[in-house]
């Protein structure tokens, strides 16, 4: 049976490694800011904004919820970033997705001040990560980073396979990988025969939103399997993109969900947003 990967031991770990930081930033008399920005009422969106909110009043972090109504325009978005661009108190924004389908995502993200882009999806964050010269990591992929090191897993050598390339999960994995000498295969939807990749990975990562779509046969035996799918299952419970049960026969190691990618995703948040603020205190 697979070592189980844990999440969330290793995200305690991290925050209160943040808390530590904070702390001591304090102590010199500097605060630490993150806006987090809501609009509409999706309530997958609100628990995520909670649990955020949450962690980041643990780590002594000062949040600021924006929640604005279905109803707000481009305009009035754009000019509450713009306002929070230049608020100092501030340091990291985030705007939670996804957005009602008459905003645009991009000119959205885009608007957010690099320096300030502690989800790091702005085309100039994306940017230094494909150079490998980054401040903020985009935070899922940095989280499973930090989890896979927390085991001693090393990608150097070794098949790296995922499954989705979306640009803030499947994407930037990959690359993180590369950097980490993996070498990298990244699946899709058109991928022709997917289980002859998957079952030559040695970590595999399945982000395709799919519930228990990566069943046990398509996992190499021993493998490292990584599941960042947030999904429900046929009676509603949360469950991820791999068949947990079946796969942790086969890996060597599996992260559940939930309890695996997840928290870490939270983890990298207060990190990057601990790392804005320094930036502009001029601390690094
Ligand atoms: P997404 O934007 O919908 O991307 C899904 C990817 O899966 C796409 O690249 C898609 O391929 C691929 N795909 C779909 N069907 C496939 C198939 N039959 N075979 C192979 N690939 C297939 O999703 P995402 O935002 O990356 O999220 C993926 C999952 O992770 C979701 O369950 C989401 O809730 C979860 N998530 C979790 C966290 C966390 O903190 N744990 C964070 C973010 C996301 P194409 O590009 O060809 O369409």
């Amino acid at each position: 049976m697979a070592t189980i990967l844990d999440g969330k031991a290793v995200s305690q770990k991290v925050k209160e490694e943040v808390r530590e930081e904070v702390t001591a930033l304090k102590a010199k008399g500097y605060s630490v800011g993150l806006a987090v920005i809501i609009v509409g009422d999706n309530p997958a969106s609100r628990t995520y904004v909670n649990n955020k909110k949450k962690a980041c009043e643990m780590a002594g972090i000062v949040s600021e919820e924006y929640a604005l109504p279905e109803s707000t325009t481009m305009e009035e978005l754009l000019a509450l970033i713009d306002e929070l661009n230049h608020k100092e108190s501030i340091h990291g924004i985030l705007c939670q997705l996804p957005l009602p389908k008459h905003l645009d995502e991009k000119e959205v993200i885009a608007a957010i001040s690099v320096s300030k882009d502690v989800d790091a999806f702005s085309a100039q964050n994306v940017g230094h990560i494909m150079i490998g010269d980054y401040a903020f990591l985009p935070c899922t992929p940095a989280g499973i980073m930090e989890i896979l090191k927390a085991y001693d897993i090393h990608p150097e050598g070794k098949n790296c396979v995922v499954v989705g390339r979306s640009n803030i999960v499947g994407k930037p994995m990959a690359m993180l990988l590369l950097q980490q000498n993996g070498t990298v295969t990244v699946c899709h939807s058109k991928t022709v025969g997917l289980e002859n990749y998957t079952r030559n990975a040695d970590i595999l990562v399945a982000a395709v939103g799919i519930p228990k779509f990566i069943k046990a046969d398509m996992i190499k035996k021993g493998a490292v399997v990584i599941d960042v799918g947030m999904d429900r299952d046929e009676n509603g419970k949360l469950c991820g993109d791999v068949d947990f049960e079946a796969a942790k026969e086969v890996a060597g190691y599996i992260t559940p969900v939930p309890g695996g990618v997840g928290p870490m995703t939270i983890a990298t948040l207060l990190k990057n947003t601990v790392t804005a603020a320094k930036q502009v205190y001029g601390l690094i």
